[in-house]
């Protein structure tokens, strides 16, 4: 049988620490779906199609990569997909407490979801989406820890909020 994992959250927007959890996990199973939350009680930076265009671009020499989006419930996605493999990363302790709860309700629903997860390279443990926007609006260097092609978009993005 075809092992789907899916690998859910945000994005907005992509960051290295994303796609080192993409690349290592993608070894793994023979298909990972990286899922775009469409989340509508959270503020975005970036809209759902863009945020799917910059994990598409940065994942695109990555063959068995899928990208996609979803909205409401992540488990009846995941049975939508057959996706029984769902990937988190690890960053810090802090990341555990949500992580563990999240994993343990998710199992409860439906027995059959795993949730499997990959501690971060040390050398991107203090990346967060949140930071590189915040460090970004105020025109700090992200080059470390996004793609330039996502570094090019939060920049017009930027501009274009401030004209
Ligand atoms: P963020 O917390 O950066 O807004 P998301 O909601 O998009 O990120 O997170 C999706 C998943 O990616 C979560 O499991 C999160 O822990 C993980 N993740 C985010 N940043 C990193 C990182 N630097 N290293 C490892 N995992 C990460």
């Amino acid at each position: 049988m075809m092992k789907t994992a899916i690998y859910p959250g945000s994005f907005d927007p992509v960051t290295y620490g994303h796609l080192d959890i993409i690349k290592r996990s993608a070894k793994f199973v023979d298909r990972l779906i990286v899922a775009a939350f469409i989340n509508p009680n959270k503020k975005h930076m970036f809209t759902i199609e863009e945020r799917m265009d910059m994990l598409k671009e940065t994942t695109k020499t990555i063959p068995n990569v899928e990208v996609d989006a979803f909205d409401g419930l992540l488990y009846e996605y995941a049975k939508k997909r057959k996706g029984y493999f769902l990937i988190r990363g690890l960053r810090a302790f802090s990341d555990f407490d949500y992580e563990f709860q999240r994993a343990m309700m998710i199992k409860e629903i439906d027995s059959r979801l795993e949730t499997l997860f990959l501690m971060t390279d040390m050398k991107y443990s203090y990346i967060s989406s949140t930071g590189v926007r915040e460090l970004a609006h105020f025109a700090g260097q992200i080059d470390r820890m996004v793609p330039p092609y996502v570094a090019k978009k939060i920049n017009l993005k930027i501009h274009s909020v401030k004209k």
